[in-house]
């Protein structure tokens, strides 16, 4: 089974009030092998973050079929999230947490036991060895971004999905980013982002989807991909 499966996925929001029902997913299908590091690139408002959410779970679909790790996010909601860590794009958080307490809660909330906790090894793999005991609002942007990386990895999800992972981050901490989960992805999760940087996916990503206006209009491997454009 694939990573990730996506069928005639159709999502039509119905704002309140004025405005008309938007269809913001055209029937999207894709399929994201196991191992990847996927790259969805887009423009703003073509439907990348509705796409995620409706594999977070955030946003109910309206019609078609999703699994995750081979599980129907229908048929087992709970289990299909549990396979998925996200990060998402904005970096809410209690200034007054440290990034150890902000972990452990995670794994608890997540019910890893005690034992198999990674709390060290994840503070690690991002960097936050040093800032394990800091208050959050004493951390950078490129901090706090990787701290919710470390987040979404705390129950071991075989799928981590970073939704425009640097946005408004300057070129630097954009590159140690990008080392970040390029290491996620070496040591064997399956990457999905979210991007409307065409470098980004160029630099990061092994195959690409471009969405356009809720469609998938290509999507092929990064090099094949760049020999046509
Ligand atoms: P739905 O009920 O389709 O899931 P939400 O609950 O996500 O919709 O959205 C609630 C309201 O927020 C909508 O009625 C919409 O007007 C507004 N809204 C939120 N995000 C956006 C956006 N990106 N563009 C337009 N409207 C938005
Ligand atoms: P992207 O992540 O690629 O910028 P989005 O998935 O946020 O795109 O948005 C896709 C389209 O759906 C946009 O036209 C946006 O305005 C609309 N949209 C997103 N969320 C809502 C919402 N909650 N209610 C109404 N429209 C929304």
């Amino acid at each position: 089974a694939h990573a990730v499966e996506v069928r005639g996925l159709t999502k039509t929001y119905r704002p309140a009030g004025k405005a008309g029902p938007k269809l913001a997913l055209k029937g999207i299908d894709l399929a994201i092998p196991r191992g990847s590091l996927f790259g969805l690139l887009g423009p703003n408002g073509a439907g990348k973050s509705t796409l995620i959410n409706i594999l977070a779970g955030l946003v109910n679909k309206t019609e078609g079929a999703v699994s995750i790790w081979g599980t129907d996010i229908d048929a087992h909601p709970r289990q299909a999230r549990a396979s998925i860590g996200v990060v998402p794009q904005e970096l809410n958080m209690d200034p007054f947490f440290t990034p150890r307490e902000m972990l452990e809660l995670q794994a608890g909330l997540y019910g890893v036991p005690k034992a198999e906790r990674r709390t060290e090894e994840l503070l690690d793999a991002v960097g936050l060895k040093d800032k394990a005991d800091a208050y959050a609002r004493s951390l950078s942007g490129g901090m706090k971004r990787r701290l919710m990386v470390a987040k979404a990895m705390v129950h071991s999800p075989p799928v981590l999905v970073l939704d425009e992972p640097t946005a408004g981050v300057d070129v630097e901490l954009r590159i140690q980013l990008w080392e970040h989960v390029r290491k996620m992805n070496r040591e064997g999760t399956t990457v999905l982002l979210t991007t409307h940087y065409l470098q980004e996916a160029e630099e990061l990503c092994d195959t690409i989807a471009i969405i356009n206006h809720g469609a998938v209009v290509a999507c092929e491997p990064t090099a094949k991909l760049l020999r046509r454009v």
